[in-house]
């Protein structure tokens, strides 16, 4: 305690600095407009987390079973040039689902939405839900909307339809819809194999999140390939998923799965990569119109044998095109797929909690504190705090690219770099108060706290040059206290000490503060005159002298005594052009005076 108490003490200053640097930064902070500063905060670690994407998207496999059929533009002409305008009478969709459920697919999943639109043709339809009936392993989607209900009444949606989700703790609020848009009726009655495809962007217009479930009067809808997934972890890998549930530390729970969810019930991508060109670590593409001409060449296949075949659009004028972490132009249908594969292979990503990150940071800080402080090359500091930095932002990736787990990059780095730029500083301050500290012990005399004599010869060459320079002239006087052995031998030591200590102090009030008052030794001293002819230096010892001699110097409350002094003035250049020349003269009028009857100024005519 006690050396802890005597550690604080000897850096009373130190903790000092540190207060003043952290309520600086924190004022800093605190003037800062907060929610800008989190979104630009939020916005910088997206792109973090978008890097990262891109670096560990390259070691990633997809799926093979999920093969991903898009009306691409060579489709989209095709199709328009055959049956007219988009959409295409729907017998062609019923037409695709009976050639691929040949082929014994595990599932079909329309990333399209069979709405009610004028120019539809009943009878093509009714080929479709006819299909929708037919096989219960195709699914289809919803869509819901904020459309004000004076434009469009929002629609009752069948139960079936909807999710329970037991136990939703209460922080978590999943986005809520005022209107939805309808299919055709008789495909909801023919299925429930109906999702939501609602998705959110983030402020830059990035897809990063999907939201596993939305609310719609009182009910929660899942999203289209979160109700897939569920059913092919029910029929695949034996899970017995009937009823949601939502844990307390914000996981939906997919039997032996927990998928992290954030508060608004949405889930964070791990992408895969480069869409379109079809290799190990990203999706198998086919055209639609490949599928028609195959149709039509009645030739037989099985590439859809076990597939999960996703069917969407990847027109640009049809607009279902995302920009995601990895690539700028990602179809729709292929976000699906990506969310699947995440599912199945249980690698949706989770944030880490804020006590983490805490730890890091402070960690990172300590590791620069410490090498700020015992490492005194400032490059290697910057060099150490550089490749620290890069450590961290590769470790980031990997355990992302391990643990699924996105820990911040920009907090951490940022507040650990301001204690790194803190230490930095402190470390400066301390170390130039003790160089003004050790400065002082190398020119100032202990006792009388006097520039001592090495300093006066240092100023005394010093001012020589100076002048030579500006030709002009500067005076130095000597003082001698006069009898000082007897005063000593008197009233002892320790009141001779006091004296001198006095006399010190007076000469200072003397002068003015760009003189240089020096102990030269013993009970003489010393002044240094800037700029100061020798008529004004005789004229200033003699007011000095006086001073002096009219002073009553307190010994004891009791007992106050009066000291003289003898002085001598010496000028440059009138009396010498060296040191020792201008001392010596000086040293000569001093001499003069004591001979001449003590308490005065001494001259040599
Ligand atoms: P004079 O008028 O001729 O200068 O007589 P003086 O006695 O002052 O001269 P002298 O050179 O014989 O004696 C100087 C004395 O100053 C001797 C020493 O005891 C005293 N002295 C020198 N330095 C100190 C100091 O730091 N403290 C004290 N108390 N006395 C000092
Ligand atoms: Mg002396
Ligand atoms: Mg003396």
């Amino acid at each position: 305690m006690k050396n802890f108490l005597h550690f604080i003490f000897r850096h009373r200053y130190d903790i000092f600095y540190s207060c003043i640097l952290i309520l600086i930064f924190a004022f800093v902070f605190y003037m800062f407009p907060k929610d800008e500063t989190k979104t630009i905060i939020k916005h910088l670690e997206n792109k973090t987390f978008d890097i990262r994407q891109s670096i560990i998207s390259k070691n990633k496999k997809v799926n093979k079973d999920i093969i991903i059929v898009t009306v691409d533009n060579p489709s989209y002409e095709y199709l328009t040039e055959k049956y007219g305008d988009w959409p295409i009478p729907r017998n062609v969709y019923a037409d695709i689902i009976n050639y691929i459920e040949a082929q014994n697919p595990k599932y079909i999943v329309f990333d399209l939405l069979f709405i009610k639109t004028l120019n539809r043709i009943p009878k093509s339809d009714v080929k479709l839900i006819n299909a929708f009936k037919n096989y219960n392993n195709i699914y289809t989607a919803v869509s819901f909307d904020d459309y004000p209900k004076e434009m469009r009444v929002p629609p009752i949606i069948d139960k079936k339809l909807s999710s329970n989700i037991l136990n939703i703790p209460s922080n978590i609020e999943p986005e809520k819809f005022i209107n939805a848009r309808l299919i055709l009726p008789e495909i909801i009655q023919a299925t429930s194999n109906i999702g939501h495809i609602n998705t959110i962007k983030d402020d830059d217009g990035f897809i990063r999140k999907i939201p596993a479930f939305i609310e719609y009067s009182d009910n929660c809808y899942l999203y289209l390939t979160f109700k897939l997934g569920i059913d092919y972890l029910n029929k695949y890998e034996n899970q017995n998923i009937s009823k949601l549930q939502v844990d307390k530390n914000n996981n939906l729970i997919l039997g032996k799965r927990k998928i992290p969810l954030n508060n608004n019930a949405q889930v964070i991508l791990n992408w895969y990569g480069k869409s379109g060109i079809t290799n190990d670590n990203s999706f198998k593409y086919i055209s639609f119109w490949e599928i028609l001409k195959e149709m039509e060449n009645q030739e037989t296949n099985d590439i859809f044998k076990d597939k999960i075949v996703y069917i969407g659009t990847s027109v640009s004028s049809l607009s279902d095109i995302k920009t995601v972490p990895t690539e700028k132009y990602m179809p729709g249908v292929e976000v699906h797929a990506t969310l699947l594969n995440n599912i199945i292979d249980n690698s949706l990503i989770k944030q880490a909690p804020l006590s983490t990150n805490i730890i890091i940071t402070i960690i990172l800080s300590l590791i620069f504190i410490t090498t700020v402080f015992f490492i005194r090359s400032v490059a290697a500091n910057v060099i150490i705090y550089l490749l620290t930095n890069i450590i961290y932002l590769y470790l980031s990736a990997y355990i992302m690219s391990k643990h699924n787990l996105w820990i911040w990059i920009i907090i951490p780095i940022f507040i650990s770099g301001l204690v790194f730029v803190s230490s930095f500083i402190i470390k400066y301050l301390i170390k130039s108060r003790d160089f003004e500290y050790t400065y002082k012990l190398a020119t100032t005399d202990g006792l009388t706290e006097l520039y001592n004599h090495r300093y006066f010869q240092e100023q005394l060459r010093f001012k020589i040059k100076q002048a030579e320079k500006l030709k002009n002239s500067f005076s130095v006087i000597i003082i001698d206290i006069d009898f000082f052995k007897k005063f000593n031998d008197t009233y002892g030591h320790q009141a001779g000490d006091a004296v001198l200590k006095n006399v010190a102090k007076t000469l200072k009030s003397c002068v003015r503060s760009e003189d240089y008052v020096c102990r030269y030794g013993g009970e003489e001293m010393t002044i240094i005159l800037n700029n100061t002819s020798h008529e004004s230096a005789v004229n200033i010892a003699q007011k000095v002298c006086n001073t002096i001699a009219s002073k009553k110097f307190e010994l004891t409350p009791e007992l106050e005594v009066n000291v003289t002094i003898s002085l001598g003035v010496a000028t440059y250049p009138d009396n010498g052009n060296t040191p020792s020349e201008i001392i010596e003269y000086a040293d000569k009028c001093l001499y003069n005076a004591k001979e001449t009857g003590r308490n005065k100024v001494g001259s040599l005519n």
